[in-house]
């Protein structure tokens, strides 16, 4: 389903992948999420972070700059 970025919260994900090049995030119940930014795109560079609460996952668009910031729970890629 298609998710306005405003309105993703603090939904925990625990996947991310690209579908013809447009991000997916996959919330931790399993839903596939396609995130809309406030500009109407949904072009985002995702990164997963440490943070002091855990790992989080960043969203940055690449149309306007707005940033996102969301609970990561999933596996870390790099890490054993
Ligand atoms: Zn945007």
């Amino acid at each position: 389903m298609e998710i306005r970025a405003t309105e993703l919260g603090n939904t925990r994900i625990r996947q991310k992948r690209y579908h013809d090049g447009t991000l997916r995030l996959v919330a931790e119940e399993g839903e596939e999420l396609t995130v809309v930014c406030r500009c109407d795109r949904s072009h985002w560079l995702a990164t997963i972070q440490e943070g002091e609460g855990g790992p989080f996952l960043t969203l940055v668009c690449h149309n306007c700059g707005s940033r996102f910031g969301l609970p990561y729970v999933g596996a870390i890629p790099g890490r054993h």
